[in-house]
């Protein structure tokens, strides 16, 4: 037999501190940066937990976080594990009512507040009875807030004891909170594991996976509330990587800036992300060394071939395209070329980086149709996946939405794919953005893609309008690069589609609008449009 050993969350940060001491973590600061050990790292979240133990939090209880990605996030990620506490990680762009339902339904006894977010939770404060203990991430002369008793970050770690006394718990035990941005109804609480987040992070580190190892420099630009940051500070630290954080409000001059100053070998985003950077770059013309990106992560939506294209031959970087979700922790599929494809033709090798890779070791796929049977993994049928594995969620914490999403054992995703014989996923649409047109379906990822291969749109989005004859069709709503002075019109925007489709796909118009509104985590948001065009037909 071999020994009982308990996967758990505190044993990758014991394993940095023994085994990676001296690599640094960065945060930018203002124009400058923070730097530090993942020695540093240890003694601090050591304290942090400390503190927190002192302020009466303990076994099962939850900590909130409001923060940027930042140093003191990342000790705030570990240090309610080793008291077996868990963290939860608030989105700083919700609504002030999704914000307190989510943190009273978390029941979160402190918060951890960023200084210049701290004006968002006190327009809550009064409606948040369970919060006890108000931290905010800075110097007492950071504190500048009303919330009721607000304490300094620095003045509780100065104070707390320098002893690491870790208070181990089950390994399949809660060490972590991450709520979905829903886009109806309030957000849903997924609770991850120890267990879930180790397994999680030895398969995110996989060279099928993200292949990362003790020589990169890992900067995620998602947001450390979204999805569990796709996991990237705990694989991180697991594998000794140095870390990168940018800090408040990242733009894409101060990503260019770190990846090319600190030799950032992966960076994470999504697509909306790197569409910035690109535009960024074309519009600026300040030239970056960015040849230390060896991997640069994109998901959370499909990203449109047009800009894998521009990465690859303009800028000599090959993006990346993972799929997952905040109910699996949140990996399911990494896009790596198989062997057997190395045959391919830069063409082929281009159209195989816009789906949406194969999924990890570990996870059990069901590809299902519209009849409940499975369907084949031919590149053509269609159907909505299904996972399960060991870090997947099997439901919502105390949620009567669980049932419709976790059945018999499976997560039913709402994601319509279809899976080629290789294992290649590719996302068709989630099943509430299809458009139903005189029952049959259009995919409005596939429309967007050829639109925003027009060299002159920077962002599209195409979404469902009522029709009183078909049901739905689809309207396209474009954005015109800023610079280009190019008059584009509907009949521009058709002609230059029209080869890929059928005529029946085809947008019944093309709205031009300055923006695309997004989530609160960046992607585009299709139900602020559809409530906009309702009416458009
Ligand atoms: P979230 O939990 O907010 O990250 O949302 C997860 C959902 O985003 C998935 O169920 C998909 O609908 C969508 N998604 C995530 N990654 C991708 C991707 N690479 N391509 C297309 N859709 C994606």
């Amino acid at each position: 037999m071999t020994m009982r050993y308990e996967l758990l969350v505190p044993k990758i940060l014991e394993g940095a501190a023994v085994r990676f001491p001296k690599k640094e973590i960065v945060t930018r600061v203002g124009e400058g940066t923070h730097r530090y050990t993942y020695a540093d790292m240890f003694a601090r979240t050591t304290r942090l937990g400390n503190a927190l133990r002192e302020l009466g939090v303990g076994v099962g209880d939850r900590v909130g976080t409001f923060a940027w990605n930042n140093y003191r996030h990342l000790e705030a990620y570990f240090a309610p594990s080793i008291i077996g506490a868990a963290v939860h990680t608030i989105n700083i762009r919700l609504a002030q009512d999704d914000m307190a339902y989510i943190i009273n339904h978390a029941g979160d006894k402190a918060l951890l507040i960023d200084p210049d977010l701290a004006p968002l939770i006190e327009a809550i404060a009064d409606r948040l009875p369970n919060v006890q203990h108000y931290v905010i991430m800075g110097e007492p002369d950071e504190v500048t807030t009303t919330l009721p008793g607000a304490v300094s970050y620095e003045t509780l770690l100065a104070a707390a004891s320098p002893e690491y006394q870790p208070q181990y718990v089950d390994e399949y035990d809660t060490m972590g909170l991450c709520y979905t941005s829903a886009t109806t109804g309030m957000p849903k609480a997924v609770a991850y594991s120890h267990r879930a987040v180790y397994l999680h992070s030895m398969a995110a580190a996989m060279t099928d996976m993200f292949e990362l190892s003790e020589r990169d420099k890992v900067m995620a630009v998602v947001p450390m509330f979204h999805a569990n940051c796709w996991g990237l500070p705990f694989v991180t630290t697991l594998v000794g990587a140095g870390q990168v954080f940018p800090g408040v409000r990242p733009d894409p001059r101060i990503i260019c800036e770190l990846i090319e100053q600190e030799g950032v070998t992966l960076s994470g985003g999504v697509p909306t992300i790197w569409i910035g950077v690109l535009d960024y770059l074309n519009r600026s013309g300040v030239e970056y060394d960015l040849s230390s990106l060896k991997r640069l992560v994109s998901g959370g939506s499909a990203v449109p071939l047009a800009i894998l294209q521009a990465y690859r031959d303009r800028l000599g970087v090959e993006i990346i395209h993972a799929y997952g979700m905040t109910e699996a922790a949140p990996l399911i599929s990494v896009n790596r070329r198989r062997s057997w494809l190395d045959s391919m033709s830069p063409q082929e090798q281009l159209e195989l980086c816009a789906k949406q890779g194969t999924v990890a070791p570990g996870v059990e796929t069901k590809l299902v149709d519209e009849n409940g049977e499975e369907a084949e993994w031919d590149g053509q049928q269609r159907g909505e996946l299904w996972f399960r594995g060991p870090w997947i969620a099997g439901e919502y914490v105390d949620d009567e939405r669980s049932d419709e999403t976790f059945v018999d054992g499976w997560y039913h995703t709402g994601d319509i794919a279809s899976i080629d014989p290789d294992g290649y996923i590719q996302i068709v649409d989630r099943v509430k953005d299809m458009v139903k047109s005189g029952g049959e379906w259009i995919s409005s990822v596939d429309l967007e893609s050829a639109i925003m291969a027009h060299p002159e749109v920077l962002e599209a989005a195409v979404i469902a309008v009522p029709h009183p004859q078909w049901q739905e069709r689809p309207l396209a709503c474009v954005v015109q690069r800023s610079e280009s002075t190019a008059q584009l019109t509907k009949e521009t925007i058709l002609e230059f589609i029209e080869p890929n489709f059928a005529r029946w796909w085809l947008p019944d118009d093309v709205v031009f609008i300055d923006e695309i509104p997004k989530t609160s985590v960046g992607k585009f948001d299709k139900k602020v449009l559809r409530e906009r065009f309702e009416s458009h037909v």
